[in-house]
């Protein structure tokens, strides 16, 4: 895709037309880096480091061992709790 010289150096020009033609492509498709999804803090999901009864984080989906959460941030105790618990089936 990129132009190549006589010498079969690929040429500046031609690397500046695929690397606009990939961005114009990107932009077209909708397609965008993401950067990745923050993690909400301990103190928005009212986060513990002690069970809700029988509802611990190591009984969540969002558990992640040995001591951390998909969705929240920081340290997380495998007996701990938030209100966004859920269940692990
Ligand atoms: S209860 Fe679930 S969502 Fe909340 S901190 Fe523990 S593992 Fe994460």
């Amino acid at each position: 895709m990129s132009e190549t010289s006589k010498t079969g150096e690929v040429s500046r020009r031609g690397l500046l037309k695929t690397a606009a033609s990939a961005a114009g492509a990107a932009a077209i498709l909708g397609v965008a880096v993401q950067p990745a999804a923050a993690k909400m803090s301990q103190k928005a999901v009212a986060y513990q480091d002690t069970p809700l009864g029988d509802k611990t984080c190591d009984t969540c989906s969002n558990w992640r061992p040995p001591n951390g959460c998909a969705t929240v941030e920081g340290e997380i105790a495998p007996k701990g709790y938030c209100r966004i618990f859920v269940l692990k089936r």
